[in-house]
């Protein structure tokens, strides 16, 4: 395994400027230390602004979560996995339930630094915060929401898994933003089928019920299934 690591690290192409075993979330010397999270320089920057921006109108952006590693997303994976099928659904379906909200290990935009979870400081004493009901109607999140609605894109974030009955994949997640100057870019430098060999040769549960097939299509459907502003040929 871990000379397929290697081999994988050799493989660097200059437009994306990191390697896909960063875009794993294996390894994350590309990243350096924003608040208590980690996110790529660029995107710490852009963050950092947008957030001072936000203050000024009374909108205390809080991150809940950025990267991500591998293993975190393995560990997340499993949990939900063995949860799943204690309760009696079948491999297959505690698979399909898991890819309502949570990725294969290997696949998550959380892996790359630019990506993150967002409330509102302001709010106090909210238990489950990132509920799509809680940013919508009179949600303690409409404020952010509109804001970032407003003058994210200003700052180079963009919703991910937008509210749009024609996206296929993951639900909507209206706390989930990308900074699209360097997520498009990764996304073009993702390497889905090196991923997968690595993905199969770590012996995550469940793996064995996901093949090439199943794979592709998740990688068509679900990583590619997001705000068209984010995707890339
Ligand atoms: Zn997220």
């Amino acid at each position: 395994m871990r000379l397929l690591v290697l081999l994988l690290f050799l493989c660097q192409w200059s437009t994306a400027q990191v390697n896909i075993v960063q875009l794993m979330g294996i390894e994350d010397s590309h990243l350096s230390t924003f608040e208590t999270h980690k996110l790529t320089p660029k995107t710490a920057a852009a963050f950092s602004a947008m957030q001072a921006a936000a203050l000024k109108d009374g909108i205390d952006i809080q991150l809940v979560s950025a990267h991500r590693s591998f293993e975190r997303q393995q560990y997340i994976w499993e949990d939900k996995f063995v949860r799943y099928t204690a309760e009696g659904l079948s491999p297959e379906a505690a698979i399909a339930r898991i890819l309502k909200y949570s990725t294969i290990p290997g696949t998550s935009r959380h892996h790359w630094g630019t990506d993150i979870d967002i409330t509102d400081g302001n709010i106090k004493n909210e238990t489950r915060l990132l509920v799509p009901s809680k940013f919508h109607n009179n949600g303690p999140f409409v404020p952010l929401h509109q804001w970032m609605q407003a003058n994210a894109h200003k700052f180079g974030f963009y919703l991910v898994y937008t509210n749009d009955a024609a996206r296929t994949g993951f639900s909507y997640e209206p706390w989930h933003y990308s900074y699209l100057p360097e997520a498009k870019a990764f996304l073009k430098g993702y390497n889905s089928r090196m991923a997968f060999a690595y993905f199969k040769s770590v012996g995550v549960r469940g793996s064995e019920h996901i093949d090439r097939d199943f794979w592709d299509e998740y990688y068509r459907t679900y990583i590619k299934g997001i705000n068209t502003e984010l995707t890339v040929d």
